[in-house]
């Protein structure tokens, strides 16, 4: 067992089928996807394949039913190859809202297609370009007709929106001067793209700084059936935050497997690499940085680890989801600073997949949720200081 493997790791061999799966996809192949910004739609059919994307699926509807734990086990060793989970990850999670808010009918049309992969729910539309973090001030209104609602309005950073089928959009149903609770009135629907893709919805690409495939969507009096509204109208931000907990421990997850490959890289390159008669890890400026990393890696994992089991029991990691978020985004910055400083000019050559890694983790300190908000989050709801917005 190397340094960076988990000691009495109940998901060794899932890690394991993991990695092999992986090994299809190299850097080269994440070299052409990043160089084109395309998709990288066989990995992603592998991944569906195997089943991964339905590891959170429960058996009934087709899916792995496995706890969450499994889900980040899938996600870091995804990372930790080299790979970029960012092309399919949400799918993991934004069916745990159809899946605890969803109606029977729902979840049995829904989530067995999931599974197989015959549908592709990978769009999250929850940010606007004027509202931001502020997500009750969205403006993207759904009015109700008779049997449809009439969506209007624009999201930004709806990423994969190209590549999915389906789209989770949240949506003010309730002007918000008309509740009592700037939370209350947004809904939650299933948009099926495919009905609707010209015809009220049109999607523009963002290039962006790393191969994300996100996209700004429009909504021009798109209908959206009422059936396809997920539980109560005007309950939609409860049930989105519900599921928030379990898409920052994956996200932290997900740093944890970026750290863990920097870490890698460099500790090997520092081995090697040698100059003036001796390798460039033998001295402590080349050492530190590292094994700094790896500390803050470490620490941050067993907060996520933490915060996993709490999830499990049934209880709210708040707290845990929030700091593990925070601190393995941090951690894989670092362990991608000591990478790049390690391996010198070769760190800003593409075919060592470094500066590619790096442009990429760097998204996960805003996305999905940025620094501030939990620092916010923290300060507020577990130290008790007063809301700061
Ligand atoms: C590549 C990419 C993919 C994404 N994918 C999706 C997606 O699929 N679906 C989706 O809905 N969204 C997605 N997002 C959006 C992402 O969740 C937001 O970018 C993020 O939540 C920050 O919001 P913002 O960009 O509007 O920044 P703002 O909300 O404008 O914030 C800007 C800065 O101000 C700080 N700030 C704001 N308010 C406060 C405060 N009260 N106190 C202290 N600091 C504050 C923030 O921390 C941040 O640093 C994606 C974003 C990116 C870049």
């Amino acid at each position: 067992m190397d340094a960076m493997s988990h000691r009495d790791d109940p998901h060794a061999d899932l890690r394991e089928e993991v990695a092999k799966l992986c090994a299809r996809f190299p850097g080269e192949y994440w070299r052409r996807m990043d160089e084109v910004r395309g998709y990288p739609t066989e990995f992603v059919n592998a991944l569906t394949e195997a089943g991964y994307l339905a590891a959170l699926i429960p058996e009934e509807y087709g899916g792995a039913g496995l706890g969450l734990s499994a889900a980040a086990a899938i996600l870091e060793e995804v990372q930790r190859q080299g790979c970029n989970g960012a092309a399919c990850h949400a799918q993991m999670y934004i069916m745990g809202t159809i899946l605890r808010h969803g109606s029977e009918a729902q979840k049995s049309e829904y989530l067995p297609k999931i599974a197989s992969g015959e549908l592709r729910l990978q769009a999250f539309g929850v940010t606007e370009p004027t509202s931001g973090t502020d997500t009750t001030a969205l403006r993207t209104t759904a009015r109700r007709e008779g049997d449809k609602y009439i969506v209007n309005g624009q999201k930004i950073w709806t990423s994969r929106a190209e590549h999915s089928d389906l789209m989770l959009l949240l949506a003010r149903t309730t002007p918000r001067d008309q509740v009592a609770k700037k939370t209350e009135g947004l809904s939650t629907f299933i948009v099926d793209m495919r009905t609707v893709l010209d015809k009220g919805l049109s999607i523009r690409p963002i290039r962006t700084m790393m191969n994300h495939n996100s996209c700004e969507v429009f909504f021009d009096n798109m209908e959206v059936p009422a059936e396809n509204l997920v539980g109560e109208e005007g309950r939609g931000f409860r049930y989105i935050l519900d599921g928030m907990n379990a898409e920052r421990l994956l996200i932290a997850a997900e740093c944890i497997g970026d750290a863990k490959w920097f870490i890698e890289k460099a500790v090997n390159y520092a081995k090697e690499r040698v100059l003036f008669n001796r390798p460039i890890g033998q001295n402590q400026g080349v050492q530190f940085p590292i094994a700094r990393a790896y500390a803050q890696m470490r620490a941050a994992e067993a907060i996520v680890q933490k915060g996993l089991e709490k999830f499990e029991r049934g209880e709210r990691p708040g707290e845990e989801a929030n700091m593990g978020k925070m601190l393995a985004a941090e951690a894989s910055w670092a362990a991608g600073e000591a990478c790049i400083q390690t391996h010198g000019g070769f760190g800003f050559a593409e075919e060592y997949d470094i500066e590619r890694k790096f442009r990429e983790t760097r998204l996960y300190q805003v996305a999905p949720i940025s620094t501030n908000l939990i620092l916010s989050y923290l300060g507020e709801h577990v130290l008790g200081m007063p809301r700061s917005y």
